[in-house]
């Protein structure tokens, strides 16, 4: 994850943060660290020529130390993949009046962390409101406001949006059973 910022040397804590974006950039074989690293730096950098502030001093700042020293061509870029990312980066930061490049350390980058963090737990509801979808089927109900799931032992009460799975025992967010009798019970949404 990369930020960009106008002011020469920011500490981390003092970087105004002019746009925020996080997302899953892609999953599946082929797909690593780095190159979510690298398509996240080519995002914030094509967004900053949109905005037209190339005549602007930007400072890339990343907690990825492979991304940071090959752009200050510490290390070289082995991988044929990186290598189309690498020179897509370095194509569009041409535009710019002068860029440099500084590495964070992960402990430091706590914005960074915070999105990606977010991102992850965004795409495991969606997951798990999809899971609910399938399971509308199976919902039974047992008294008012209280369900089962056709085949589980589960107890789903909607008087406090609450499963007793282990999943929603754990971390207290909304389970594919709670999903799978919301939408049932058609009293969906206000995730
Ligand atoms: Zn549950």
């Amino acid at each position: 994850m990369s930020e960009a910022n106008r002011k020469a040397k920011p500490s981390v804590n003092e970087v105004n943060i002019i746009k925020k974006d996080y997302g899953i950039v892609g999953s599946g074989v082929g797909m690593t660290n780095n190159v979510a690293e690298y398509s996240a730096a080519i995002n914030a950098i094509e967004w900053l020529r949109e905005q037209g502030l190339t005549g602007e001093k930007v400072t890339l700042l990343s907690d990825s130390q492979l991304l940071i020293f090959q752009l200050q061509k510490r290390y070289a870029v082995q991988s044929d993949r990186l290598r189309l990312l690498y020179d897509q980066l370095i194509e569009n930061l041409k535009a710019f009046r002068k860029i440099s490049f500084r590495w964070i350390p992960r402990e430091q980058n706590y914005e960074a962390d915070a999105l990606s963090r977010e991102a992850y737990q965004q795409t495991q509801n969606e997951r798990r409101k999809e899971r609910g979808e399938e399971l509308v089927k199976d919902v039974v109900k047992i008294e008012d406001n209280l369900f089962k799931i056709k085949g589980k032992e589960y107890v789903i009460n909607l008087y406090d949006n609450s499963c007793t799975c282990p999943d929603f025992v754990k971390r207290r967010r909304r389970c594919k059973h709670l999903w799978a009798v919301l939408f049932a019970t058609e009293a969906k949404y206000e995730a």
